[in-house]
């Protein structure tokens, strides 16, 4: 089963994601986090994405769509979950041409929805720990006091470089001037389905795999 998880940044993509992964052995593609690690990593891709991911802009079709199509080709799993792509309507017209390709398909596009105050207070208050990417929240779910990751023990807590209220502000424009388009995309294609994405972290899960038993 092959899946999107599409909404604004900090609608929850990346924890769902994670929880699926976890729980019925997909495979998560973030393209977020593989230039996250290309950056990381130094190489000539990183470098010239950097700059752009810091301003919170979209970084060029072509990159990401290749990323994809390099991991198509790897291990499936139960099947991928595609967080944070496809993000431009280019983008969703090359990930159907590539799973065409692969006699594979696009069984949902899971439509993760919440209001722009809660993105705000979500983000600016996230930090993850940097060697299992686990999520906390200054306020909902601070780190713990004796500064071990509850999930992995590792002490290493990370902010993104992006996770400001300068640079969300763009990524949010962005999202509604490309990525937004992607709904009524994939609604003419009946492909989409809705869940709020406001509740608590299981409630969105039960809700995303009620989504999956259809
Ligand atoms: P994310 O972790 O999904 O919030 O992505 C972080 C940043 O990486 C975004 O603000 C973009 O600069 C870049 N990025 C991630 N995925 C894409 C994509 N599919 N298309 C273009 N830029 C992306």
């Amino acid at each position: 089963m092959n899946i999107i998880l599409l909404g604004p940044p900090g609608a929850g993509k990346g924890t769902q994601a994670r929880r699926l992964v976890e729980e019925r052995d997909m495979i998560q593609l973030s393209t977020g986090d593989m230039l996250r690690e290309a950056r990381t990593s130094g190489t000539e891709m990183g470098k010239r994405v950097a700059a752009v991911m810091d301003r919170g802009d979209l970084v060029t079709d072509e990159i990401v769509i290749g990323l994809i199509e390099e991991k198509l080709s790897g291990p499936q799993g139960g099947g991928f979950i595609f967080d944070g792509f496809p993000r431009t309507l280019a983008q969703a017209d090359a990930l159907g041409e590539l799973l065409d390709r692969h006699g594979s398909t696009l069984d949902a596009v899971i439509e993760m929805q919440v209001d722009d105050a809660a993105l705000v207070a979500r983000i600016t208050a996230r930090s993850t720990c940097g060697n299992c990417g686990e999520v906390y929240n200054d306020i909902t779910r601070p780190q713990p006091a004796d500064g071990k990751c509850v999930k992995c023990g590792a002490s290493d807590f990370r902010r993104r470089a992006d996770d400001n209220e300068e640079s969300l502000k763009q990524r949010l424009m962005e999202y509604y001037k490309k990525t937004s388009p992607l709904i009524g995309y994939y609604y003419a294609k009946g492909d989409l389905e809705r869940v709020d994405g406001l509740g608590e972290v299981d409630d969105v899960a039960a809700a995303i795999g009620k989504v999956l038993e259809q």
